[in-house]
């Protein structure tokens, strides 16, 4: 994929020429991992183009650096605003927006109190797992590779390091040509998507992994649920053994870049009918007519 950069990224209070924002190469962060980053999409609605959530993923990449000890030297608006800034200057209306805060140079040893960097980057990203995945799903398989243990590293802070752990699920499922991995905990049951929650029908209610099994608490996941609920939908949060992923009814993936993105095989077993499924089209409804009007947005999402 080849992909377009943007023109100017914010970094450590400043617009800056994308050739400019760069980082030293001694940088702990580089090293080991040690950088806190959000994913975050902008969108083109009848009012303008609105950023989905955007005070709640500050806020997660707030909670992510907590867990690391990383100060952020800036507030949640200042961060706010600095996703409003960098979108304004590359004229962009729908896009990603990636902030990002990274250990910066200051000491090699793993405890240094290097200085706290931070950049919001923003792209033309599209489908995330492809053109036309929205409509026709994608064919998932079940990764080789476990998340890891709980006490291990921490599933709930999205940090940098965790996704050595994703790109080896995305790696494998990619290689052998599946459009995306599935992991399992450390306890054998399910947990999620290289870099996406899972959703499973049961005769017309959704499941879904809790958040102790190793997984990112998704912004889009929360989304779900509580428009899920909010038509009268169900939603059970339980451990769920993997050959549920062959049995269920329906089966759907979610998250910022990958929306809501049906999965029609597992392990090359069908899900239900093979096609994405009612309750899905219903999901993928309500979710994407929050930017189209049609999903009243009551819960002041479109920031
Ligand atoms: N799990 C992982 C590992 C992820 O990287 C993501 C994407 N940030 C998600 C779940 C979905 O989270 P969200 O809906 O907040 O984007």
């Amino acid at each position: 994929m080849t992909q377009r950069y943007p023109d100017f990224i914010w970094h450590n209070g400043d617009i800056k020429r994308w050739q400019d924002a760069t980082v030293h190469v001694m940088a702990h962060g580089l090293h080991y991992g040690s950088s806190v980053f959000e994913g975050i999409r902008s969108y083109d609605t009848p009012n303008g183009a609105k950023i989905f959530r955007l005070t709640d993923h500050t806020r997660r990449l707030f909670a992510s650096a907590k867990i690391y000890e990383m100060p952020i030297p800036y507030t949640v608006e200042q961060l706010n605003q600095a996703c409003r800034d960098v979108v304004k200057a590359n004229g962009f209306g729908q896009c990603y927006l990636r902030p990002i805060a990274y250990r910066d140079l200051g000491g090699f040893g793993l405890s240094a109190d290097c200085p706290t960097s931070v950049a919001v980057a923003t792209w033309d990203m599209g489908r995330y797992l492809g053109a036309d995945v929205i409509e026709r799903g994608i064919d998932a398989c079940v990764s080789s590779w476990q998340r890891f243990a709980p006490n291990t590293l921490p599933a709930g802070a999205k940090a940098g390091g965790n996704y050595l752990s994703g790109q080896l699920v995305a790696r494998e499922a990619r290689r052998l040509g599946f459009g995306e991995g599935i992991a399992l905990a450390s306890t054998g049951l399910l947990s999620e998507g290289a870099g996406e929650n899972l959703f499973l029908v049961f005769e017309g209610a959704l499941h879904t992994p809790p958040v102790s099994a190793a997984l990112l608490n998704g912004i889009t996941r929360d989304t779900i649920i509580k428009l899920a609920k909010d038509n009268g939908i169900a939603v059970v949060e339980r451990d769920i053994p993997r050959e549920y992923l062959y049995l269920c009814d329906e089966l759907f993936m979610c998250g910022t870049a990958a929306e809501i993105t049906p999965i029609r095989s597992v392990d090359g077993r069908e899900v239900g009918t093979g096609k994405p499924g009612p309750l899905t089209k219903k999901i993928q409804d309500l979710f994407f007519g929050l930017f189209s009007g049609e999903t009243a947005d009551k819960y002041g999402w479109l920031e």
